[in-house]
């Protein structure tokens, strides 16, 4: 079952204390959609300008990503700015230039219409609903966002977030949207605000999923090297919507195994810089650190 995805097409400029890229290939809907695709389809919806180079459009076409809804407009491709320094779970925004995505709108094709399972990437949430007006009917509607939205456009994303299933964002973005300090108190005052599902990404320590009758957590993959967690966030995602709509399987225990395909996709883009790590993935390493990960957590039923 394909996925639609919006979200940010980009040129990253970055600085982590192990080395330095610019102008690298990234965006939220570069990680999400090279991520699901080694689960199923993924169809893509954003802009690029008149300097992005036909040699990452090959590379999204080479992983199988539909291109019919990447528009090409006049003008400069998105570009952000972060650095890291040694606590790499909290990156520091230096620069955000929309550029193209300032005049953007999206018109989805006919054949995207139809989707069943939509991930709203980070992006301006007025456009996260446009897209979402233009879905007939989703069996799954997924989100992720950040501070620069929960500052900056509050109200829109108030108003998308009605009309979201799962939320997937940072811990201290959660903080931040619920305006609560406690994790779990923030929890459900996010949850009321429409997400049934709540994902909470906390960088090295794992995720929390929180649903309407448990909380899930699953550790993060042990790595030794963490080179650049740029795109950790929506590799996730990837994982785990990917996994979602490849297995079309919305009960909590299949929510789980996609909360684990997730943290292994992330596992993997942090080891390199921009998305290098992924072109060269096989299906069988992540099957084998899905493994991994249900050894280190299992500890055996009471007697
Ligand atoms: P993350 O998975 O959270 O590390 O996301 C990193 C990606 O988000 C980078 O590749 C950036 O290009 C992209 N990004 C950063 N700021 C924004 C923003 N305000 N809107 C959309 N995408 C962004």
């Amino acid at each position: 079952m394909s996925i639609l995805v919006i979200g940010s097409v980009a040129f990253d400029t970055i600085s982590t204390p192990f080395g330095a890229a610019d102008d690298v290939l990234g965006g939220s809907a570069c990680y999400f959609s090279t991520s699901a695709s080694f689960f199923t389809d993924v169809n893509l919806v954003a802009v690029v300008g008149d300097d992005f180079p036909q040699q990452h459009i090959d590379f999204l076409s080479s992983r199988g990503i539909g291109l019919e809804g990447l528009q090409r407009a006049e003008g400069q491709t998105f570009r952000w700015k972060g650095r890291y320094e040694y606590d790499l779970n909290e990156a520091h925004t230096l620069d955000t230039q929309l550029n193209v995505f300032e005049q953007f709108k999206p018109v989805l094709p006919e054949s995207y219409r139809q989707a069943e399972y939509v991930f709203l990437a980070n992006i301006d949430p007025e456009l996260q609903l446009e897209v979402l007006e233009q879905v007939k009917n989703p069996k799954l509607v997924a989100c992720d966002t950040m501070n620069f939205w929960i500052s900056g456009k509050r109200d829109a994303l108030i108003r998308t977030l009605a009309r979201v299933d799962t939320l997937v964002i940072n811990e201290a973005e959660v903080r931040q949207l619920a305006n609560e300090p406690n994790l779990v108190k923030a929890a459900s005052i996010v949850r009321g605000f429409g997400p049934k599902t709540l994902v909470v990404k906390r960088g090295e320590y794992g995720v929390l999923m929180f649903g309407a009758h448990s909380i899930f957590s699953a550790p993060a993959y042990p790595l030794e090297e963490v080179f650049d967690p740029t795109g950790a966030g929506d590799t996730f995602a990837g994982g785990f919507v990917g996994y979602l709509a490849s297995t079309r399987n919305l009960e909590e225990s299949n929510l789980r195994k996609a909360i684990v395909f997730g943290t292994v996709m992330a596992s993997f883009t942090v080891e390199r810089f921009s998305l290098d790590r992924l072109r060269n993935l096989e299906y069988q390493e992540i099957e084998d650190r899905y493994r991994r990960i249900k050894l280190l957590t299992d500890f055996g039923q009471l007697d």
